[in-house]
């Protein structure tokens, strides 16, 4: 039989990699409801692969045969030249969290192995079927709030979260943290487009944030009047009293980079050569070159910002979606 493993080596690990927080959880099956429900009523929206692997979501010895033990690690993202306001919501201004937090892994697993000989483990960063959000509250990390985030007191929200499955027990597990929000509705009061359809449950079709990351497609009309940003949506958690106001963990990896210094009506405009320059490296090239200029020019439309006129011989762009969303844009500005 494995040795137990001690939860003080595991946490002191964690934080000598780099991770801000982490806590421990028993690898047990979580309830399937909350999952299906949400799935069920649609509010993955086109997130197909959410529905797919429901079994190692919701299974940890699915994904690591053995598992006894979940460490929930995770970083804070803000930084105090965060401050600025930008196009660009705050998690992804800076390097790719999953880059920054995948090398973290690393290390953390180098710093493990002489503690932990023959212990196997299943490492991911938001990317795999686990739920990293669920594995975070159960290891004591924080509590899930009413706009759907995990808030860590002491950190806020503007976090980013990873998870590795261990094969062998530990000494010391952390007990989930009670819900804090109270009577708070902050969030849902400020969601510009009702898409916190009720407490902690997010309808993906009416979120600003999945409308312009995940969404390829056109841009969809109800929601376009509401959009602020070019790239995800902060106005659920900067309306949280549990982001501390000044807050920031000053960790360089997460340091805004030029990107987020744009103005919409540069994004609206970058050529494909500027596009790939300014965000590799970044979440944002995620949302392509394609969709980044369609979020600019619906948020210059949203605001009827007149600068989308210094980009206006765009509106002919070559990409159906981008043109959509110039001629929307433009047809919001008042007659000259
Ligand atoms: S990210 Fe924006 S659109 Fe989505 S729930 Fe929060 S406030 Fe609403
Ligand atoms: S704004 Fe209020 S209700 Fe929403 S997550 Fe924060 S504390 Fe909870």
């Amino acid at each position: 039989m494995r040795r137990m493993l001690s939860s003080s080596v595991i946490l002191d690990a964690a934080r000598e990699a780099g991770f801000h927080f982490a806590g421990l959880a028993r690898a047990e099956r979580i309830d399937p409801g909350p999952l299906e429900r949400w799935l069920a009523g649609g509010l993955g929206a086109s997130m197909r692969w959410m529905s797919e692997r429901t079994e190692e979501r919701l299974d940890p010895g699915r994904l690591l045969p053995g598992a006894r033990t979940v460490l929930a690690l995770g970083c804070c993202v803000l930084t105090r030249a965060h401050a600025a306001p930008s196009p660009i919501a705050l998690y992804a201004q800076g390097r790719d969290y999953h880059a920054t937090l995948r090398d973290r892994i690393r290390v953390l697993r180098r710093l493990l192995a002489p503690q932990a000989p023959g212990v196997r483990d299943y490492a991911e960063v938001d990317t795999g079927p686990v739920l990293e959000k669920v594995w975070a509250q159960r290891a004591g990390l924080g509590f899930l709030g009413k706009n759907g985030m995990l808030i860590v007191p002491g950190h806020g929200s503007h976090v980013v979260l990873a998870v590795m499955l261990l094969d062998s027990e530990v000494d010391r597990y952390h007990s989930p943290q009670p819900d804090r929000c109270g009577r708070c509705v902050a969030c849902l009061i400020a969601c510009p487009s009702a898409a916190i359809v009720s407490p902690g449950i997010v309808d993906s079709r009416r979120c600003l944030s999945y409308q312009t990351i995940e969404e390829h497609g056109d841009f969809a009309e109800p929601l376009r009047p509401h959009a602020r940003l070019a790239f995800g949506c902060d106005t659920c958690q900067l309306v949280c009293p549990w982001n501390p106001p000044g807050h920031a963990c000053d960790d360089a990896r997460f340091e805004p980079r030029p990107v987020s210094r744009c103005s919409l009506a540069d994004l609206a405009g970058l050529s494909r050569e500027r596009f790939v320059e300014l965000t590799r490296g970044t979440a944002i090239a995620r949302a392509h070159w394609e969709g980044l200029r369609r979020n600019a020019w619906i948020a210059l439309g949203a605001a009827r910002d007149p600068a989308m006129l210094q980009v206006a011989p765009l509106a002919d762009d070559s990409d159906e979606n981008v043109r959509a969303a110039a001629r929307w844009a433009l047809s919001r500005l008042p007659p000259p």
